[in-house]
């Protein structure tokens, strides 16, 4: 999807590169992705992703998470 489309939710407001955070809950940890590439729409915010986006970003969550498990569990000591 190209800058200048129309969103496809509101069908009038435009659609802007941005860079965006994402944040994502899982089990009572929070973790947030920030610089995602995206197409937001000016008018009502829908955000829309470049194909193959989504997965990565889910891809990248699930290690957050994993780091998050792990600094929550108290495993997490300073490899030094
Ligand atoms: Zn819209």
């Amino acid at each position: 999807m190209k800058e200048g489309y129309i969103c496809k939710a509101c069908r009038s407001g435009r659609l802007h590169k941005r860079e965006i955070i994402q944040k994502f809950e899982r089990e009572g940890l929070e973790v947030s992705i920030d610089g995602i590439p995206a197409l937001v729409c000016e008018k009502c915010n829908q955000i829309y992703f470049s194909p193959g986006i989504g997965d990565k970003i889910s891809v990248a969550a699930n290690y957050l998470f994993m780091l998050s498990e792990i600094k929550h569990a108290g495993e997490y000591r300073a490899a030094v």
